[in-house]
């Protein structure tokens, strides 16, 4: 499956047919999205001072959702589906510090021991979701649909021919505006030539066609953020669905750019505004199945916590972001 250039949509809104894998981006994310309630004084909520696409995507589905994971730092239990998604995306970048014609499907899956032990020792919370399996049964099928995600991949690249230039890179801009956007590339390829290919795993399934543009925005997200690094834009845009076998492709146009940047300035604005005045509108859709928050949440009969003020402004330097985070 493939989108190519000229999508005129000013209004892109990821959608997710399941949760979002929470891939090492979401775990590096986690740690550096201080927020005032953290940062500063626990009685406090800073204006954001930088998004990453998982925050902005948060605000875009429910603004009190952000606030949920922003400022009220709720916990989250860890899932089954986002635990096997940062667990694939470990195993394949590991795969790449094997030499070019060592990197087959046994190798792959031979990995995933080994780094579901790693798992474990680094994010200890995600033990809890076998707590309750003593014979082992469902915790050997979710390895086995690990392993079905690895073996794939295989049918939609091969990495006996890719030698990426970066794997998990991080990666930090600061707009004219002030605004600062982060986030993690799962993999950057560049051609002899010098072009650019932005490279991203899902571990779920290929969006429909009308859901596209929400799916790219993510990418697209990334590509300004080299832009604006480099001042190069990427050649190419790849989500690889390792859920459906499917890979959906961008090949970015400065337009394309441009409009994210013109969309994130405005979100930040909408942000800023909800942070000083308390106002965060619950959005009520069917991604609500997948929330951990619906007994703080009003639409489901909750009470969100007392919200942190008096609200102050991010100072120069401040990490803050209004942070944002997943993929
Ligand atoms: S349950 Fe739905 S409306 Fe409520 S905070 Fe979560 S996503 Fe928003």
């Amino acid at each position: 499956m493939a989108a190519t250039g000229g999508d005129t949509a000013e209004v892109e809104q990821p959608v997710t047919a399941e949760p979002t894998a929470a891939t090492a981006e979401a775990a590096v994310e986690a740690a550096v999205d201080t927020m005032a309630t953290t940062a500063i004084a626990a009685s406090t909520a800073v204006a954001p001072a930088s998004l990453s696409p998982s925050r902005a995507g948060d605000f875009m589905q429910c603004p009190l959702l952000y606030r949920f994971r922003v400022i009220d730092r709720l916990p989250e239990k860890p899932s089954e589906a986002a635990t096997r998604g940062t667990l694939v995306h470990a195993v394949l970048e590991r795969l790449f510090d094997a030499p070019a014609a060592e990197r087959t499907a046994p190798r792959a899956k031979s990995l995933i021991p080994g780094q579901w032990d790693r798992l474990r020792e680094t994010r200890p919370e995600v033990v809890e979701l076998f707590a309750d399996d003593p014979d082992g049964e469902r915790l050997a099928r979710w390895l086995g649909e690990a392993e079905r995600l690895v073996e794939r991949w295989f049918t939609l690249e091969d990495p006996t021919r890719l030698e990426p230039a970066e794997r998990e890179l991080f990666i930090e801009a600061r707009l004219d505006s002030g605004l600062k956007l982060r986030g993690i590339i799962d993999r950057v390829d560049v051609a002899p030539t010098g072009e650019v290919r932005i490279v991203d795993y899902k571990t779920g399934k290929a969006p429909r066609p009308e859901y596209a543009e929400g799916a790219l925005f993510q990418m697209k997200f990334y590509a300004l953020v080299v832009w604006r690094l480099k001042n190069v834009i990427p050649r190419r845009l790849q989500l690889v669905y390792l859920g459906s076998g499917d890979v959906l492709t961008y090949d970015p146009v400065l337009a394309d750019l441009e409009r994210v940047e013109r969309k994130l300035h405005a979100l930040w604005e909408a942000i800023r505004e909800a942070t000083e005045s308390g106002d965060w509108r619950p959005r009520p859709t069917k991604l609500c199945g997948w929330c951990d928050h619906q007994a703080h949440c009003p639409e489901f009969g909750g009470t969100p916590p007392p919200y942190p003020l008096p609200v102050r402004a991010p100072e120069s330097g401040d990490p803050a972001q209004g942070r944002m985070g997943p993929d």
